[in-house]
């Protein structure tokens, strides 16, 4: 059965390229009732942390993907942290070594380079040039003499390597663009290149999904499975698939380094994560060309990394927006108003929680749940309703209240004091007719009103806004807003 691993190293922030990479896993396991491998690859001890570990799973958990095998959980292949597997990786390097798979390599980086520049001048292939491979014990004992410390380097076979890719299709790789290349840092750590596919063989992953910049490293991977088969480590090669690049502004490739990669941005501005993963989706997949919403138990029903487009996708915030904002709709009312929670309180909102009045909330949350785009935008549409005063800001009283405001709202005031307070039609016919009595059709004649009630210019319907806010309050700002 199909097994499928996600393993991101802990540095940084969680990246929405990242996020795709997982749920394109996740999706085919659960597609395909297959198991999926959450595994932290944290060799690198400069620039692992244990705080973006520990985000790692937040998100994982935040977004909804379970996995059935990995930290916290365990499984039958434990650890699933590499920092704790190092005596495994040691063992395998050994047993290459013996093997003759892989070799001391004694060059310094000083002679690399040398080489490297000598053979690109020549227009000769750059990779390791193969110097210590055929060492003569007499060689090795002098390097040792001179104190040098050997990595450890894999000896790549002298053949065409050939895989079919799962998105990409077949693909070839002569030698001399693979080189051999170090498997073992100098000081014993081993390298990326190596516990990877280890741990992929280990663990028997049977399919590899992963980004398009790793593709360069699968020939060298494919190798290395062979020498772990024939060392009786591994069973098979994994099959490979490469997922598309993202493109971010500008057509450039969105890097872990944009703030818009960062997923804790979308986690903050108040993204669903059905809305995000919808979207995310779509970097290289779609449910049916005329069907952009859709759950992610859909997209689970119907996902086969076959269908992945091998061409780069263009990461567009409007349209992610615009996605979320759908799946906003989506919800229940009172589960959207539960989700909104955090952006009512500190620090988002600083008038919570003392002025916060639960009644005027849930009255007000349908009227705001067919307007948001992200979650966030909730605070400044309700806090009308909490403070004290309107917030006040000199552009948007300036861009409401023009000539005649006056006369308009003092008129308006009169209406709405004798109106039906139970109804927002009601509401909105006393405003109406206030415009009438001064030629301004409704549009021209809730601007003042809107801004002399909520401090804004735009906001959720109004008629049902004041409403909620009721009729002292909403008279007393009118008045305010005459005085
Ligand atoms: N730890 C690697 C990374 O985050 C995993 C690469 C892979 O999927 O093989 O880039």
């Amino acid at each position: 059965s199909v097994r499928v691993r996600f393993c991101p190293s802990p540095t940084g922030n969680p990246h929405v390229g990242l996020v795709r990479t997982a749920l394109f896993n996740w999706a085919y396991a659960r597609h395909t009732g297959g198991t999926f491998v959450f595994r932290i690859e944290d060799t690198d001890v400069a620039r692992d942390s244990e705080e973006s570990y520990v985000q790692l799973l937040d998100s994982l958990r935040w977004l909804g993907f379970d996995w059935d095998e990995g930290p916290e959980i365990g499984g039958p292949h434990a650890p699933y942290r590499q920092s704790q597997r190092m005596d495994i990786y040691k063992d395998v390097a050994r047993k290459l070594l013996d093997g003759g798979y892989a070799y001391h390599c004694y060059c310094t980086t000083e002679e690399l380079d040398a080489r490297r520049d000598a053979a690109r001048a020549a227009g000769r292939p750059s990779g390791y040039d193969g110097h210590c491979r055929e060492l003569s014990a007499e060689q090795v004992a002098a390097y040792e003499a001179e104190g040098r410390t050997p990595i450890v380097r894999f000896r790549m076979p002298d053949e065409t390597i050939t895989f079919t890719d799962l998105v990409r299709g077949e693909l070839t790789f002569t030698p001399e663009n693979v080189p051999d290349y170090g498997i073992v840092r100098a000081n014993g750590a081993p390298l990326y290149t190596l516990v990877n596919p280890v741990d992929d063989a280990l663990m028997e992953i049977t399919h590899v999904l992963r980004g398009e910049d790793l593709l360069s490293s699968t020939p060298r991977q494919i190798a290395l499975y062979k020498a772990l088969i024939e060392l009786g480590v591994a069973k098979g090669v994994p099959a490979f698939g490469h997922l598309p690049y993202v493109m971010g502004e500008g057509n450039k490739k969105l890097s872990k380094r944009d703030p818009e990669s960062s997923l804790n941005l979308y986690r903050e501005r108040g993204f669903l994560p059905e809305g995000l993963l919808n979207y995310l989706s779509l970097l290289g997949w779609s449910l049916a060309a005329d069907r952009d919403i859709f759950a992610v138990d859909e997209m689970v029903a119907a996902f086969d990394v076959a269908d992945v487009n091998p061409n780069p996708a263009r990461f567009d915030l409007k349209k992610a927006e615009s996605i979320n904002a759908d799946h906003i709709r989506l919800l229940e009312v009172k589960d959207f108003a539960e989700r909104c929670r955090p952006w009512l309180k500190a620090p988002f909102a600083p008038w919570a929680p003392e002025d916060f009045d639960e009644a005027k909330w849930q009255a007000v949350a349908p009227h705001a749940q067919t307007r948001l785009k992200v979650l966030s935008e909730i605070t400044e549409n309700v806090d009308f309703l909490f403070l004290p005063e309107p917030v006040s800001d000199e552009a948007s009283w300036t861009k409401a209240m023009k000539e005649g405001s006056d006369a308009l709202l003092r008129t308006a005031r009169e209406n709405l004091e004798g109106a039906d307070w139970t109804s927002a039609e009601a509401l909105k016919e006393a405003v109406l007719a206030a415009g009438e009595a001064h030629g301004l059709k409704l549009g021209k004649a809730q601007a003042p009103v809107r801004v002399a009630v909520t401090g804004r210019t735009v906001g959720l319907p109004l008629f049902e806004s004041l409403e909620v806010l009721g009729k002292e309050k909403t008279l007393r700002r009118i008045d305010a807003a005459l005085a």
